[in-house]
């Protein structure tokens, strides 16, 4: 079944009184629609069907268009009033012609393919064949389109043969099937075949904005803004460089370099942080060795390490000493992080390997690791792990 597609003859038409023809999965379908269905880099419009929201519109491989209402109200036979959102709908016709201009310009001025492109709700991206793509023709490209934009250049449509529409030498190779081929035009700047809905003159698209660029699949994705989406990109842009200007007591100019030399400074008292907290651990750890009661000439350390000291910092302070059992335990995040380290003769009085089955089943825990460090977490408290290692003693 096929719905009579009003949007290429109305492409303006914001309102229209339908009847439902079919309902097939929870969506109408209508005997005609102003309801332009997604495809083509363009998405599905939206609005609302007698007051029910219209969530998007599809085309199937019958080229039956879907209409996705939010609940489902209506029955076979029924008028209905389509409404769309119009916002939402424009800004795809000022992206999808600004596109035309932009992969036109990209082509005859710098010879840069369209490879795909995608409009999203808030930019639009061209993926071009290009490994890269130099800042100077992006901001010339963004120059040239605002030109066109200016110049009130008309966009109107052509239906041709496919082999009068081959003869053209378009830019784009024609993707449609059949031989009624429907040309848009850009007077003076562009010309492909298209099945989709476009300004009427270039003027509409009010204003286009070079917002950057990413590689894809080894080509350079730009990306745009456009119309009204291009003035919130350059004011939330604005309002960005003003607040990180205040934030780094900066002028525009100096704003980059202070940022860095911040950044570079701020990398560095971190460094220096991990330096004094590493130096912290190792003197409480060897003011407890000094302290700590001797077994068979080996001091035996039990530690329940202190909060603001990383269990990592243990583990680097521990190989310090020659002769040392270190049982050292801290709660994080309701978890018991657990460390038993058997340095130099300390291997006497405890054998890890032969131990590890009871210990880990005592303090319901797990772990492990290679002489003379291991380490993990339990669900246990410190009290019950100190004790089980004091137990399994030799
Ligand atoms: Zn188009």
């Amino acid at each position: 079944m096929h719905s009579y597609p009003l949007y290429y003859e109305q492409p303006y038409q914001k309102t229209h009184t339908a009847t439902i023809v079919d309902i097939i999965d929870g969506n109408l379908i209508l005997d005609a629609t102003i309801c332009y269905p997604e495809g083509g880099g363009q998405s599905g419009d939206i609005g609302t069907i007698s007051g029910v929201q219209l969530l998007n519109t599809t085309k199937d491989d019958d080229h039956t268009i879907h209409h996705h209402v939010k609940q489902q109200v209506f029955h076979i036979g029924q008028q209905v009033n389509i409404e769309l959102d119009w916002q939402h709908r424009f800004h795809f016709m000022q992206m999808h012609t600004a596109q035309h201009v932009a992969s036109g310009l990209l082509f005859t001025r710098f010879g840069i393919q369209t490879v795909s492109v995608h409009q999203g709700e808030r930019i639009l991206t061209i993926e071009t064949d290009a490994a890269s793509v130099d800042q100077e023709i992006c901001f010339e490209l963004e120059d040239l389109v605002n030109a066109v934009i200016r110049g009130n250049h008309p966009v109107h449509y052509e239906v041709h043969t496919r082999t009068s529409a081959q003869s053209l030498g378009l830019r784009r190779s024609i993707k449609v099937e059949g031989d009624g081929v429907r040309l848009v035009v850009v007077e003076d700047v562009d010309t492909v075949a298209c099945g989709g809905l476009h300004v009427a003159n270039t003027s509409e698209i009010e204003l286009f904005h070079y917002s950057g660029q990413e590689k894809i699949r080894g080509h350079i994705r730009l990306i745009f803004t456009v119309g009204q989406m291009a003035r919130q990109q350059i004011r939330k842009a604005q309002d960005a460089v003003t607040e990180l200007g205040v934030l780094f007591s900066a002028p525009l100019e100096d704003l980059v370099e202070v940022a860095k030399a911040s950044i570079a400074q701020a990398a560095q008292t971190k460094s220096e942080l991990r330096r004094a907290q590493q130096a912290i651990a190792s003197l409480q750890l060897s003011s407890l060795v000094a302290h700590a009661p001797l077994v068979a000439s080996i001091p035996v350390v039990y530690w329940n390490v202190p909060q603001d000291i990383d269990m990592k910092d243990v583990a680097q302070a521990f190989p310090e000493h020659e002769d040392l059992l270190l049982f050292a335990a801290k709660m994080v995040d309701g978890r018991l992080l657990w460390l038993v380290g058997v340095q130099g003769k300390a291997s006497t009085l405890f054998d890890f390997n032969t131990r590890k089955s009871t210990l880990l089943s005592a303090i319901e825990g797990k772990g492990g690791g290679k002489a003379p460090l291991f380490q993990g977490s339990a669900k246990a408290d410190s009290a019950v792990f100190f004790s089980t290692c004091k137990d399994l003693m030799q």
